[in-house]
């Protein structure tokens, strides 16, 4: 249901829309096996989009059949140039469709059009690109090797790098479209295939991406698409004939995960959640420092795994640092995604938003004090006031716990007590960021954090080749980069005799 909201909605899109959304199984588009499909609903006004095949466990069966088919038949005899130039001809589409894909990202999750295509479509199409490249640089090493029993021996010892096989992937909303492409290109470049489980509140951008692959010229199999529920998810992370899982998504479903990997002990990745701090010395530059720390927090209405949704302030600046953010908090637009000047849109659901709005009733509750927002805007979609709570103690939910919205909690420290203790007081350990121009203390408090990425005045700045992912409970395994050709090879020694 497009509205009037929508009038710049390219035919393409409207025709995506309008026609029914299958499976992509074998490169085939199949009604799902149980005939259902499922509502996806745009955030902006809570209106039903369009349906999507509703996948289920026997779907997640036929997927995975159609991959190990796939990597055991043709694919199998595809060379690592081969892979490499199908992997440039995905991305150089990904580039021409860019603003089908970008309209149907902001419409499904309610976020900006100009973000999704500066950001989410534009690093999809570079991670296709970057891991293009990798498929032709994949190599084992030769080890000279001197085995104590066997002297007089000479022996000629090699590694190979070989793909894992049928991988799994299962995605969140929050970037439906580059959470795959976190996992897609690295997995393809490395000889694998793949089956993909979006989540159900924006099921669509993947389905546009596998119609782009098989234009592209990938192979039936290789890539398949199972639009679904979490158990779909389930039944993906506990099949007996996948062999690597990657997943992306909440702490508490990533360990539902591990727990479905164990049947046949496949290898498993987890990007999971976070509660990231933005730390803030007296001696950072302030007029960078206050615009990048509200957006570390306010990129994607606070729905990002890296949200630096803990800002810790140096004592002596904490006010006036406070105030700054606050200001540029209440100044965010808050707007629809096909609204050119909003920069804070809707929230994912109706269940998001209540889950949002509730943290940031109890934080009020506790005794926090809202500098700016403090509750829902409007009354149609799902949209929440950008919110810097101050007066926040440790052991508030605000300030422990991933709220995934557009909410800071603000908090000072002490210069001589130092910050370290304070930031890496969580159980996550995704990200964080460091703003000061002294450069030994900017390394040195890098070096103390315990978070899978720095940033030093910037925050959210990712590339294809920085690797990612997090420490304790923030995930296992590393995704983009080199980081990623590793959890999508297993290494096989080879020692010969000569
Ligand atoms: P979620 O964990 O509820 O769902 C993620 C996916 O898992 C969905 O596709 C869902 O259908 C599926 N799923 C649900 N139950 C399942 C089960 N039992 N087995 C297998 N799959 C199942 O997360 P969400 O609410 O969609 O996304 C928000 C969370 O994702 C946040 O915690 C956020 O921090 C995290 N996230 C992390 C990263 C990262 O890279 N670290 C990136 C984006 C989002």
């Amino acid at each position: 249901q497009l509205t009037d909201l929508h009038d710049s909605v390219v035919p393409k899109v409207r025709e995506f829309l309008s026609r029914p959304k299958k499976l992509f199984i074998g490169g085939q588009w199949i009604d799902a096996a149980s005939g259902r499909s499922f509502e996806t609903i745009d955030p902006a006004t809570g209106q039903v989009l369009t349906t999507a095949a509703w996948g289920e466990a026997e779907d997640i069966d036929r997927a995975v059949k159609a991959a190990r088919t796939a990597y055991e038949g043709e694919w199998s005899l595809w060379t690592p140039a081969q892979r490499q130039r199908l992997l440039f001809q995905i991305s150089e589409k990904i580039y021409e469709r860019a603003e089908e894909l970008a309209q149907l990202e902001a419409l499904d999750n309610g976020k900006s059009v100009g973000v999704a295509q500066a950001v989410d479509v534009t690093c999809t199409a570079e991670l296709f690109a970057y891991y293009a490249g990798w498929a032709t640089k994949i190599e084992g090493r030769t080890i000279p090797v001197s085995v104590p029993w066997a002297p007089g021996t000479t022996w000629h010892a090699y590694t190979l790098r070989e793909s894992v096989g049928v991988c799994g992937a299962i995605v969140p909303w929050n970037f439906p479209l580059l959470m795959a492409a976190f996992k897609i290109p690295a997995a393809l470049a490395c000889g694998n295939v793949v089956v993909l489980k979006p989540a159900e509140q924006t099921p669509l951008s993947a389905l546009l991406l596998a119609e782009i692959m098989a234009e592209a010229g990938l192979p039936d199999g290789a890539f398949n698409v199972v639009t679904g529920y979490g158990d779909a998810g389930a039944a993906l992370a506990s099949h007996m004939d996948v062999d690597k899982i990657a997943f992306t998504g909440s702490t508490e479903v990533g360990k539902l995960v591990v727990d479905a990997a164990k049947g046949n002990l496949k290898k498993v990745s987890l990007e999971l959640g976070g509660k990231s701090p933005q730390i803030v010395f007296a001696d950072a530059d302030l007029s960078t420092a206050i615009p990048g720390t509200a957006s570390g927090f306010l990129f994607n209405h606070g729905q990002a795994c890296t949200s630096g949704s803990r800002l810790l302030v140096e004592d002596s600046i904490f006010d006036e640092f406070t105030q700054g953010v606050a200001e540029v908090a209440k100044a965010s637009r808050i707007g629809h995604g096909f609204d050119p000047e909003a920069e804070v849109g809707p929230l994912i659901s109706e269940e998001q938003l209540t889950r949002v709005t509730g943290y940031i009733d109890a934080g009020l509750r506790d005794g926090a004090r809202a500098l700016s927002g403090g509750g829902r805007h409007g009354t149609d979609g799902f949209y929440v006031e950008p919110t810097v709570l101050v007066d926040v103690k440790d052991d508030f939910s605000v300030y422990r716990e991933e709220i995934f919205g557009p909410v800071v909690v603000a908090t000072p420290f002490n210069a001589e007590r130092g910050v370290i203790t304070q930031a890496n007081d969580t159980p996550f350990g995704l990200a964080a960021s460091v703003w000061t121009q002294d450069i030994s203390k900017a390394h040195r408090t890098a070096r103390q954090i315990k978070a899978g990425s720095v940033w030093i005045n910037s925050h959210n700045a990712f590339d294809a080749a920085l690797p990612f992912g997090g420490y304790k409970q923030s995930g296992w395994g590393r995704e983009l980069g080199e980081g990623a050709i590793d959890e999508y090879t297993q290494t096989k020694t080879v020692n010969v005799a000569l």
